[in-house]
């Protein structure tokens, strides 16, 4: 009998444990992760694949760090990027989240170094998107990079290690729950795990299982928006004068179209953009390494899409626009932005004669217009020109758009302010895959948030 079990070994589930272990350190704690420990993850593109190979369990996804682990490490510090937090809390208690979690990132070996502090230079750039209406979001960051990334959550592995009970390469598969209470776990190796609390983190990565699970036990879930778009990739000089004062800039548009939300997402100076693998869909991502860097910078535009009544299925709707493009294109697309305005495909021979090489290589030159939606690819298009407003060469006819990027934000638990989910009593559902968050820290906070709470009972 364990006094709190952990689904997900990612930083909502890690940060759960560290809190817990030191609120508690004589409790009883067992995490149980899918993948294996972060020394023996492996993401076959890293290796030199040309393609995705779709992994039974991917390695980019699952194992100890989860899809925080081979992540570019921004620690966004903001409440207002990165989840949901300030739905459960005031303020002031997701502020001191943020700065609890960011210094134990720093006991843990994270680097010193914070971009966009300076208020100034803060609004200065606000200046210039206002102009082009777009809304600059004040969020500094800190990179820790992703070598370094690996570094922290390997120091954070050999510290729990000693201190709890981790199970790798174990599935979680059956929630026990009697009386609306939760009882403990089913492993899909038979193990019975029994707990007083258990405190649900499977990520991105395990959002459709915990929505089987909860549905199955009656527990309620709110429509989150899904989030479609594209990976944009461009010479670095291009968003320099941006990016060498804030590193990340979170730029917000309404397309005049439909309205549509329109962002920039995860920003990637000098970076290269990798491919994504979820239940066989491949999809795009992006990231920089601290030591390394290549001539091009990547982000995400993602339009937010929320479903209304009778649709409930947003991750089903993402899924669908990135198989179309997985269809097309045998994995992911890649499209020059002028040959989509020119309304034909970019070809390989196109793509070689551009000022710009593209840094994921396996992606197939294809036509973008056959895959996205009308609304979100006229909602691209209108954000491309905005922001070249602020950073001339952004809608160049070389840009390169990877197709497609999708955020599975899944629904979101009705949870109480303590995270505790409506119906089930003992049961938490923290970070990405419960639909609270969306980003590193937030994850890492929410399972602060937990843990002390499950402490505080
Ligand atoms: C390539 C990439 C780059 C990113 N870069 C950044 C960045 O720079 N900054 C930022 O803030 N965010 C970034 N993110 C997002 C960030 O990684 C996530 O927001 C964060 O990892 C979410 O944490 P989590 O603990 O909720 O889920 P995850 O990190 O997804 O961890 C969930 C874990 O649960 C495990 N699991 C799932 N189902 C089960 C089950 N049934 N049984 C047992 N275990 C299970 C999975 O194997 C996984 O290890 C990036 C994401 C990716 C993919």
């Amino acid at each position: 009998m364990y006094n709190v079990a952990i689904i997900g070994g990612g930083p909502a589930g890690i940060f759960a444990a560290l809190e817990l272990m030191k609120l508690k350190p004589e409790w009883k704690v067992i995490l149980i992760e899918k993948g294996v420990q972060i020394e023996k993850r492996k993401c076959l593109l890293r290796e030199g694949y040309e393609k995705c190979p779709s992994c039974k369990k991917c390695g980019l996804l699952c194992g100890w760090g989860g899809a925080g682990a081979f992540s570019d490490g921004k620690l966004t510090l903001t409440p207002d990027v990165g989840g949901h937090l300030l739905d459960y809390m005031p303020r002031k208690s997701v502020e001191d989240l943020v700065k609890y979690t960011d210094d134990t990132y720093l006991h843990f070996g994270a680097t010193n170094e914070v971009f966009g502090t300076d208020r100034e230079v803060f609004a200065e750039i606000e200046r210039e998107a206002t102009l082009a209406e777009l809304k600059l979001v004040h969020s500094p960051v800190r990179h820790l990079g992703t070598e370094r990334s690996l570094n922290v959550l390997k120091n954070m592995q050999d510290y729990l290690e000693k201190r709890i009970t981790i199970l790798y390469d174990t599935i979680a598969d059956q929630l026990i729950v009697e009386n609306e209470q939760v009882k403990g776990i089913i492993t899909k190796d038979n193990q019975k795990i029994e707990a007083e609390h258990i405190i649900i983190a499977p990520g991105r990565e395990g959002a459709d299982w915990l929505t089987h699970e909860f549905s199955k036990n009656r527990i309620g879930m709110i429509n989150n928006a899904v989030d479609v778009g594209v990976r944009v990739e461009l010479p670095a000089p291009v968003f320099e004068p941006i990016t060498e004062k804030l590193y990340e800039s979170k730029l917000i548009y309404h397309s005049p179209t439909f309205g549509d939300e329109v962002r920039t997402f995860c920003m990637n100076p000098y970076g290269e953009v990798v491919t994504e693998n979820y239940s066989g869909i491949s999809t795009v991502n992006g990231h920089s390494y601290a030591n390394y860097r290549t001539a091009n910078t990547n982000f995400a535009l993602l339009v937010s899409e929320k479903f209304t009544e009778p649709f409930k299925e947003p991750i089903a709707y993402g899924q669908h626009v990135a198989r179309l493009a997985n269809m097309l294109a045998g994995g992911v697309l890649v499209q020059r932005f002028g040959d989509l305005l020119d309304g034909r495909r970019s070809t390989p021979e196109r793509i070689k004669s551009s000022i710009i090489t593209p840094t994921l290589a396996c992606a197939t030159p294809g036509d973008l217009s056959l895959v996205l939606p009308y609304r979100q690819m006229t909602a691209i298009i209108e954000m491309l020109y905005a922001l070249d407003k602020i950073a001339p060469g952004t809608a160049s006819r070389y840009t390169l758009l990877y197709g497609i990027e999708v955020k599975f934000y899944s629904g979101r638990v009705k949870l109480t302010n303590d995270l505790e989910t409506e119906g089930v009593k003992n049961l938490y559902a923290i970070g990405d895959g419960a639909g609270v968050t969306r980003g590193l820290i937030q994850a890492s906070a929410s399972g602060v948030h937990v843990a002390r709470v499950i402490c505080s009972k």
